[in-house]
Parts: C-alpha cells; structure tokens; sequence
C-alpha cells in the first residue's frame, strides 16, 4: 500500500521546494523504496506549454509528451525515474474533468460542488499516479505556498486523504528563516505564521524542512519545535548549498529519512547515497573550469528567472562538464547585442563552447545566426538545441548554400527559400488556433547515421527516442542542397522523414539536434550528446 507524503510551501516561494522533495524521494529511493512524485502547480493553465518560461521557469517535457512545471526534471534527475502526464496535476486538469464528468451525466444528477469534487479529483489523480507507477512512496509537491487562494483545494485534498488513510499520510513543510541583515539573526516567526495559517486548513506539519542561508542552531530548532507543535528532531535544517545535489545529504545528516520511516511505522533502513556522495566530493575538488556560452535572448526580468528557464540546460551541462571533471562555468549572452554590434560577436572566442537552445519567435534571431556563423566559420564547438539546430541550418543555408534570405517561415513568413518551415499537420492547427498541446511533444524515434559524431556519442545504439517540443521543422525540399554543401543529416526520423540532428563535418563539433537532450541528462549519467560536447570543449585549450 502506497504512503503519501505532501509537501507545502510556507513563508515564500522560489526556496527551492522542488529540489527538497526530489532529495526526500532520492532518500527513500536509496533505502530500496520505490517512490514517486506528483506535483501540483495550482493554475488555471491545463499544462505549462501556454505559460510563460520567464514568469513560470523552464516548460519541462516529459516522454509522453507532457509539457509540465521544472520540477518533474528535479524529480527526474533526482529518482533517475521517467514520469509522465500522471505526475502533473493542474488546477485546469482538475475542473476539466470535473466539468467534462458532469457534462456526461457521471455524478448521476447530484450538485458537483467545488468541495468535495474537485479535491476528490485531485486525489483520484494522486492515487493513479501511485498505481501506475507501483510506489511503496508517493511524494505530492502542492505548487505556491500556505495562506494563497490558488492552493487551498490542494490542502484540502490532502486533508482529505489524511481523513480517509490516516496511517499513510505524511505532511512536510518546507519554510523559509530569513536573516535581517539589521539583526544578523535568524528569525523563526514567519514560520511560526505559515504553521498558524497551515493548522487553519486543517493540516499540522508532521516535519518541517528550514530553509535558510547557514544551518538552523539548537535554539532555533527548539523555537520552531516549540511554537510549531513538531518534535525537535523533525525540524530539519536545509541550508543553502553549492549544487542543489548536496540537498539529500544535508537531509541525511539529520536523519530525515528515518524519521519519515518511523512516522510511517516502518523500520529503519541504511541509506544508500554513495555514488551522490562521490560526486558531490569531487565535484569540490574541480578547479580547471570548461567555459560554456548560452547564445539566448535578453530578458528584462533579470539574470535569475532566466536562468530558471533553461534549467534542465544548464543542469546537462553540469553533468557533463563533471564527466570531464571539469568545472562548468555558464555564461548568459544575449543575441540582441551581436545584432547592434555585430563585432561583439568576437567575444565567442573566449569560450570553449557555446550552445544555441531552443526558442520561439523573431527577438534576437539574427544575433544568434551571428554567433553561429561565428562558431562554424572559427570551429569553435557548437551545440544547438531544437531553435539552435533550425538556426543553424538557416545559417548554412544563407552562407554556404548562397541561399540569400533563407529563414524560417516562423520568424520570417514570406522568405524565399523557407529552409525551415510548419509541419503539415500544424498548418491546420494553427489555422484553428489549437495552440495548447498541440506541438510535436515527446519522444519521437530517431534513426542515425553510422559513422557520424552522433552515432559515435550514442554507441551501439542505432534508433534513439527523444523528447521533442516544436511546430517547424526542416523543409525536407531543401535537403538535397544543404547536404550536396556538406551538412550532414545525422539522424531522421523514419516514420516521417525528418531531420532530427544536423553535423557539419570537418568541424570539430558541431552538432545540432530537432530535439531536447537536456531532458535526458541525469547527473552521474550525462546526456551523449552534451557529454561529447563537453568533452571536447574541454579539450580545445589544451
Ligand atoms: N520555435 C521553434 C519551433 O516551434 C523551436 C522550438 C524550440 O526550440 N523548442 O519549431
């Protein structure tokens, strides 16, 4: 029978929630549990493919093509698990099927009412991700933070399970303990508060996990336990950390899976983080560094929610920059400056390897074509990222082909050689303003082609599947002319003929691919594809 851990926000957001339940489920993971995780993001929105990255951070995909919150990447590369579109609840998902069931005439003529029939969806949906994915553990990260309207069903659906199995329902706080610079000390009140506000939906913590800047002291421990109504030793401190993968050891070292085990009942059981403490040893040790350039758009809302938005990026290059035991230094540069200053673009040679990611829309295009113009010309190692392949081929196309003008029919719609342009299937999408959902998402099989760097990267491996978010594509009319330039088509799709990765020969690397690796890359098993870049880049200064 699964257990059920909720985990809720308290005082703040953006405290890094996601990555404290990734490290709970790492925990139990280790002492041979199987665990899972849901999380709740409390929007209207069905998915997160219609939100946008800057406000709401990076649109994760999962295998089945769900277009879901950041943190099913934190819970993917914590429980190195696949999860998919059961793993992510909305409150648009919730109503929709609240709504379509009572359209149908399900709820046999009773008044479906907010409270209880969408907290049973809600719990409905919770204990079909457990079934599906068989967990002795299930993890349920409710989005936001105690005391907001959006959330409140969320707790009461938690409330609610608790009532109906109150044996396996666990329920965690993660808090905030700022420390006023004017006291220098660290305060427990507003945790006190969130408690306060936790307790009014029914709900008391059974642990609270303290995020703060430095590790909570005795008497805080003891303040917060106090005021807070939880044991002393299930005030677990969580300070702040260099890679978020520390988290789970931090965790430990306060025993915390243990004390969910005895909560539950259940033995204790050693903890197995051996290989994570490795690395994470190493990891210290690092000091020769691998400079890596981000070629995106600028964003007005400043460097940290931007970053947020590419994280399953620069988490790959992490992995693999260790790989090469390395020391990953990423640096954000904003395409719109080579478009005023097109000498700017000199700067690229500072960097062992740059990488074009995916995108949508005009902002910046010609910057980014710039740079890569820049790193196929000067051979420094290119990865581009579904934007970054079409990009690429644009470049290729203008500069190699002679192709004046080429584009794609996304940013430049009456281009004369549309190299990249909509998918059939889109145009008719599009045509009816179907926009949610309706990408090309998910995994989709790619075949490659012996002898290519990719296929050396992948090894044996000649189909892979990888996961894929856009409308255009390659307009497979202008193949023969790329490849007769030399760009090398190093995988295709063989159930529709598409160009999944792009290489340029003679380069020592440049590869470009259709698809998101960045989502496969997990930290002790780095993406093949980054893994090679990095690998290379690394070497270019030797
Ligand atoms: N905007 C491009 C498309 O829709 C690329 C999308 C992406 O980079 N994820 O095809």
């Amino acid at each position: 029978m699964a257990k059920y851990i909720f985990v809720a926000g308290g005082v703040m957001s953006g405290i890094g929630k996601g990555v404290a339940v990734a490290s709970i489920g790492k925990i139990l993971k280790s002492k041979g549990f199987k665990v899972t995780a849901v999380k709740i993001d409390p929007y209207i929105n069905v998915d997160a493919g219609t939100m946008n990255p800057i406000e709401h951070g990076e649109v994760f995909v999962t295998q089945d093509g769900d277009e879901c919150d950041q943190d099913i990447g934190n819970y993917e590369r914590f429980l190195d698990v696949d999860l998919t579109r059961t793993n992510y609840i909305t409150t648009g998902r919730v109503y929709q099927a609240v709504i379509n069931r009572e359209r149908n005439l399900e709820y046999n003529g009773k008044c479906v009412e907010v409270v209880p029939d969408i907290p049973n969806e809600a719990i409905f949906r919770i204990k079909k991700a457990a079934k599906k994915d068989k967990a002795d553990f299930v993890l349920i990260e409710i989005g936001g933070t105690v005391g907001e309207y959006q959330n409140m069903l969320f707790l009461e659906a938690a409330r609610m399970l608790r009532l109906e199995k109150p044996k396996d329902v666990l329920f965690v706080m993660v808090s905030f303990l700022p420390i006023p610079s004017m006291t220098g000390e660290m305060k427990t009140k507003p945790t006190q508060t969130a408690v306060r506000t936790l307790n009014g939906a029914g709900i008391q913590p059974d642990i609270i996990l303290a995020r703060s800047m430095v590790p909570l002291d005795e008497p805080r421990k003891r303040k917060i336990s106090i005021f807070c109504n939880v044991a002393k030793e299930d005030v677990i401190s969580a300070p702040d950390v260099k890679t978020i993968y520390e988290v789970p050891l931090n965790f430990e070292n306060d025993n915390l899976g243990n004390r969910i085990l005895k909560k539950f009942n259940l033995k204790s059981r050693k903890s197995n983080l051996n290989d994570w403490n490795k690395i994470i040893r190493m990891i210290r040790t690092l000091r020769t560094p691998v400079k890596i350039g981000i070629v995106g758009k600028y964003f007005e809302t400043g460097d940290f929610t931007l970053m947020d938005s590419y994280i399953s990026v620069l988490e790959a290059i992490k992995h693999a920059a260790w790989f090469s035991k390395r020391k990953p230094e990423i640096t954000w540069l904003s395409s719109e400056k080579y478009e005023r200053n097109p000498s700017a673009v000199k700067e690229l040679k500072d960097f062992d390897g740059i990488i074009v990611p995916g995108g949508f829309g005009k902002r910046g295009v010609e910057g980014k074509i710039k740079a890569i113009e820049f790193c196929r010309k000067q051979k420094i190692p290119y990865l581009g990222l579904c934007f970054g392949l079409q990009l690429a081929v644009i470049e290729f196309a203008r500069h190699v082909c002679g192709l004046k003008g080429a584009a794609s029919t996304e940013f430049d719609p009456k281009t004369p050689y549309p190299v990249i342009d909509l998918m059939m299937e889109q145009k008719a999408l599009l045509k009816e303003k179907r926009y949610g959902g309706t990408m090309r998402l998910g995994d989709y099989k790619c075949e490659l082609r012996p002898g290519t760097l990719s296929s050396k990267a992948y090894g044996k491996e000649k189909y892979i599947l990888e996961r894929h978010r856009h409308r255009y594509e390659v307009n497979n009319a202008f193949r023969e002319k790329l490849e007769e330039k030399g760009l090398k088509i190093a995988g295709i799709n063989p159930e529709a003929d598409l160009v999944e990765i792009i290489e340029i020969p003679g380069h020592p690397f440049f590869v470009a691919s259709q698809f998101h690796p960045e989502f496969k890359s997990r930290p002790l098993r780095p993406h093949p594809l980054f893994r090679e870049f990095i690998k290379v880049a690394a070497n270019r200064r030797k």
